[in-house]
């Protein structure tokens, strides 16, 4: 009989196209759980602690299982579950629940799960919402740890495979076998989740979000996944799997082709070469960065490691990533971004009123010089950490003068504090500050004088300039970093850091994009920091330009009206190149 192939379409977060049979994993479900009261009290409370044991001594295996097979950064996903097993929001409360109400142990469970999961669920912010996963994870485990579940677990694959699951959870994931997973599909997930977040550092293509669709896949049936486009065929027909096969052989030999750039000079013919350096947003994505062909960190966003906990993070747990940082930088550049909160970040245990324009508001340094603890915190982290490497430190959203010599002093005082308490301190540790509001860039020249460094942040900087909400997909046809206003706002920063012999860098996704390399190498931007996976392409593109004609392309588009004009003269200058 004939196949009848169907097509869905999910969101492609982690590239690759790829042909496997699914193997659908259905763990255990809240569903299975029957509510009910108990005859005794004090047994269900023994049996809760006996499951939290068990899950405790079972999360330290995988962590150690993880450490040595499978690397720090999945320990660290399961050591977050530790803390949320003994977070006092959440195992407290079950206990308290049987003693009050005289329900069961599973119901405890069940029933504070969902109530902590919802709170993060009800959170406006997309990244705090996806943290809820990790809610219910830990509670499943007890659940599977008191009912004594018994299903097929992700570490029973032992051929190639695309895992199918209705989401896949920090430990599930530690269980996966890099070598036999093709690729992930859910029914739940967006671009900020950890199954977003891991399938992209260990290169698995992974299609999310495909909801009621995932339904309709079963175990053994035949599946194809674009991870960019995040399109799934199910059945293909032999007509469909013959030319994605043509795409797959494609894909192989251009990863294969652009080997030779990782570990290449970002050198122009001309013999000019830039620094090239990624953006991370937790330690684990340090690891191994320095293979992937990363000269440097240009943009830690610390803000991760405050939004995927429940409580502030002290200075002994901040130390510690930044010095994991600095340590797998092995002495390379890292620079540190300070706490970007506020905007559509938001922090549960941190309480900011709502805003009419959160993107205006509180947010980033004015949080950080308003609440000088939390800052003053994070300043000696990061300035104990910069002992083990070459850390830099950022302040994002500045947009005056005032704002950046507030923040200056205050890291001043929290250093000469830190030196006086004995503490060993990085010698010179450079401090600059992001271009992201257009003021900023229009006073390029006074902050020249006073900052070691600038980095262009243009996902804002484009925001900010065009006056177009990032997040807005109905006015996203205006937000376009190769608008002329934006163009002459990068070029004002970069002639200002270099008039006054200081560096100018770029974080934002322009730096990333291998059409603006032209520009950006005529421009004369020093280093470029982008997400590890762009890093390959952009060298090339720099390897086949020529400095000299890249400043006359950059002479030509700055006399250009619109965003489209540029675009199409880069594409015509690429097509030459
Ligand atoms: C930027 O604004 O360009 C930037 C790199 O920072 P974020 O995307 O974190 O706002
Ligand atoms: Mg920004």
């Amino acid at each position: 009989m004939k196949a009848t192939e169907i097509k869905l379409r999910g969101l492609g977060v982690s590239d690759g196209t790829k042909a496997g049979k699914a193997f659908v994993y259905k763990p255990f479900s809240f569903a299975d759980v029957v509510e009910g009261k108990a005859d005794n009290p004090d047994t269900e409370t023994v049996r809760l602690q006996e499951a939290k044991a068990g899950c405790v001594t079972e999360l330290n295996d995988l962590i150690e299982k993880a450490q040595k097979t499978l690397g720090e950064e999945k320990a660290t996903i399961l050591k977050g579950q530790i803390s949320f097993l003994n977070d006092p929001s959440f195992y407290p409360p079950m206990e308290k629940l049987i003693a009050n109400d005289r329900v069961t142990a599973e119901t405890a469970v069940l029933r504070i799960t969902n109530q902590v999961a919802a709170i993060f669920e009800s959170m406006p912010n997309e990244y705090m919402r996806e943290r809820a996963a990790d809610v219910r994870d830990v509670g499943r485990r007890l659940l599977s740890k008191l009912v004594n579940f018994q299903g097929r677990q992700l570490s029973d694959i032992q051929e190639e495979v695309i895992v199918v699951a209705d989401d896949l959870t920090p430990s599930d994931t530690v269980q996966l076998d890099k070598r036999f997973v093709l690729g992930f599909v859910t029914r739940i997930g967006g671009k900020t989740s950890h199954t977003a977040i891991l399938a992209n550092s260990l290169g698995i293509a992974a299609v999310l979000g495909l909801g009621a669709g995932v339904e309709e896949m079963k175990d053994e049936d035949l599946l194809i996944i674009n991870g960019a486009t995040g399109e799934c065929i199910l059945r293909p027909e032999q007509e469909t799997l013959a030319a994605v096969q043509q795409v797959m052989a494609a894909e192989v030999a251009e990863k294969e082709r652009l080997q030779r750039f990782t570990q290449a000079p970002a050198m122009t013919k001309d013999g000019v070469r830039f620094e090239i350096a990624a953006n991370i947003g937790t330690p684990e994505e340090a690891v191994g960065l320095p293979d992937k062909g990363a000269e440097a960190v240009g943009l830690y966003r610390t803000e991760f490691l405050f939004m995927s906990r429940s409580t502030m993070p002290d200075e002994e747990t901040q130390f510690k990533a930044y010095k994991d940082v600095a340590e797998s930088m092995q002495g390379k550049p890292v620079v540190v971004r300070t706490l970007d909160i506020g905007g559509d970040k938001e922090l549960p245990y941190l309480q900011t009123p709502h805003e009419l324009n959160p993107f205006l508001g509180y947010r980033a340094i004015r949080l950080c010089l308003d609440q000088q603890e939390l800052f003053r915190t994070q300043l000696r982290a990061i300035l104990r950490a910069s002992a083990f490497g070459a850390l830099k430190v950022m302040f994002p959203m500045i947009s005056g003068l005032q704002e950046w010599r507030q923040a200056k002093a205050i890291y001043d005082d929290v250093r000469a504090q830190l030196v006086s308490e004995g503490v060993t301190v990085g010698e010179k540790v450079e401090l600059g500050i992001m271009v992201e509001i257009p003021s900023a860039a229009l006073l390029a020249r006074q902050f020249a004088k006073e900052v070691d460094f600038f980095s262009i942040g243009t996902n804002d900087l484009v925001q900010y300039t065009v006056a177009v909400d990032r997040m807005n997909e109905k006015v996203s046809y205006l937000y376009d970093y190769f608008h002329p206003a934006v163009i002459q706002l990068i070029k004002q920063v970069i002639d200002a850091s270099k008039e006054a012999g200081k560096w100018t860098g770029m974080c934002g996704s322009m730096a990333g994009d291998p059409l603006a390399a032209p520009l950006l190498a005529g421009l004369g931007l020093h280093e470029w920091s982008m997400s590890s996976a762009s890093i390959q392409k952009v060298k090339e593109a720099i390897t086949k330009l020529n400095k000299a004609e890249c400043e006359q392309l950059v002479e030509r588009v700055l006399a250009m009206d619109t965003a489209e004009q540029v675009r199409e003269a880069l594409i015509a200058f690429q097509s030459k190149s």
